[in-house]
């Protein structure tokens, strides 16, 4: 007996915006989490940044769309959840000139799709962020060379976008649309590891849990974070894909904050020096890296197999790197960080399909970079599955979705399986 028009493996903020869409659309839905709650798989890691500078239009679209959801957040999930709420702090963003993300080509796409943003000269950036030093420093260098000391090449300066800003707190924001597609009517079952999935002739039956009970269902979702290919090759659906996903471990650290940064620290991403930080409603400033060349990448084979203790060596890239860029923060002595573990697509642009297993879909790849677009990606995905089990012919004929705030529309054949490697920075930034 079909237990769910849908079950979702995943309560990250993904899997539960897709719980959340697909309830608004009429589906029954069941959503199985292997961990303790919502939000608490990669989505507890998050830095929850809110930026809009993506290599793709597509890209910069659904986080401008997004971006109107979380500053609407309560009319958006249409309630509130036990009387709070995950908040948006509009902070303002810069983003530091480097020749990582060509801003030309960014900022022509601000241009297409309306992001408000302002170019700053090394003087402008002096008189508006005095705390930021200009120096160029270009390429990253490992902390421990001696030229990472080396005097700058010159001065840098950048574009800022207003809206920027980040989410507190991820896992709540989580948990929010969490109970508002349980107000649809939607199910979550947690401590409910996904061991097996049913397939019949092409077509997804239905999954297996780990204590043998079987669940039936014609349409099943893969929104299992880090380990989106571990669920793949239960579901043997990867033959056709020509993007694949990986788990690559993170590290994301914290420092005292700037007093005269008060009331905080904007998001500053600063590929120069290899670092994206901002502050935090505490008053901290939050760091982590964008992938500089320098950096070894550490790719895990199994999500679970890497030690959540952060390293002296990557606190110290992280937090002598903010100093460098910020003269007055202070290096704490020992390192005050955590760590979380990225869903890397071979081009850093998430997978929003269906498979060729009829009724089995993907919401993988996200890259580091999808919290933000998280409320958008559930709207896509539940139009996507809707069209589909319609009968439209999506690798064909690709689904287009209208977004509602800024009247554009999302091509979704951007997040096929089967596309082309998008053309991106190759990191973090998408
Ligand atoms: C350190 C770090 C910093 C980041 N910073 C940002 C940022 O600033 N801005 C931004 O936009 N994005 C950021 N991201 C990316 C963003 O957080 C992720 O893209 C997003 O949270 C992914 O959500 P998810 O729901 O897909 O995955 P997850 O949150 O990992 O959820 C997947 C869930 O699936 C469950 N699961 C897995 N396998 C099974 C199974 N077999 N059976 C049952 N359940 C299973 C897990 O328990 C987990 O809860 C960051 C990510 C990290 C790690």
């Amino acid at each position: 007996m079909k237990t769910a028009d849908a079950v979702i493996i995943g309560a990250g903020v993904i899997g539960s915006a897709i719980a959340y869409e697909l309830s608004r659309a009429g589906r029954s839905v069941l959503v199985l989490d292997r961990g303790r709650g919502p939000g608490q798989g990669s989505t507890s890691a998050s830095s929850a940044v809110v930026r809009f500078n993506y290599s793709t239009w597509t890209g910069v679209v659904t986080a401008w769309e997004s971006k109107h959801r979380w500053e609407a957040w309560e009319d958006y999930l249409g309630g509130r959840d036990g009387g709070r709420l995950a908040r948006f702090h509009r902070t303002g963003g810069l983003c530091l000139d480097s020749p990582n993300q060509s801003a030309e080509k960014v900022l022509g796409l601000f241009d297409q799709v309306g992001v408000p943003y302002e170019v700053w000269s090394p003087e402008d950036l002096r008189l508006r962020l005095p705390l930021v030093d200009t120096g160029r420093h270009y390429p990253p260098k490992p902390v421990a060379e001696d030229a990472f000391w080396d005097e700058p090449t010159g001065s840098i300066g950048g574009y800022w976008t207003p809206d920027a800003g980040f989410v507190d707190d991820p896992a709540f924001a989580a948990h929010n649309l969490m109970v508002a597609a349980q107000r649809l009517g939607a199910s979550f079952r947690f401590g409910a590891t996904v061991t097996g999935v049913r397939k019949e002739g092409g077509r997804v039956l239905g999954v297996t849990l780990d204590d043998g009970t079987r669940l039936d269902s014609p349409v099943l979702v893969n929104a299992a974070g880090p380990h989106s290919g571990v669920v793949n090759e239960l579901a043997g659906a990867l033959e056709d894909f020509r993007i694949t996903t990986r788990p690559l471990r993170q590290e994301v650290h914290e420092i005292p904050g700037v007093t005269a940064y008060s009331p905080g620290v904007p998001l500053v991403a600063d590929l120069d020096l290899g670092t994206y930080f901002r502050g935090t409603p505490a008053g901290n400033i939050l760091v982590g890296g964008t992938e500089p060349e320098c950096d070894p990448l550490v790719w895990l084979d199994d999500p679970d197999d890497t030690s959540l203790t952060p390293t002296q060596e990557i606190y110290e890239a992280q937090t002598y790197r903010v100093a460098r860029r910020v003269p007055e923060a202070t290096v704490p002595p020992r390192p005050r960080g955590i760590v979380g573990v990225y869903d890397v697509s071979s081009d850093w642009v998430p997978i929003y399909d269906r498979t060729s297993v009829d009724g089995y879909y993907v919401a993988i790849g996200t890259s580091g970079n999808q919290f933000k677009n998280a409320p958008v990606v559930g709207e896509l995905m539940a139009r996507l599955i809707g069209a589909v089990e319609d009968g439209q012919g999506h690798d064909t004929d690709p689904v287009q979705v209208p977004l509602a705030h800024t009247g554009h529309v999302a091509d979704l054949s951007h997040y096929s399986r089967l596309r082309t490697p998008a053309a991106t920075s190759g990191t973090v930034m998408g």
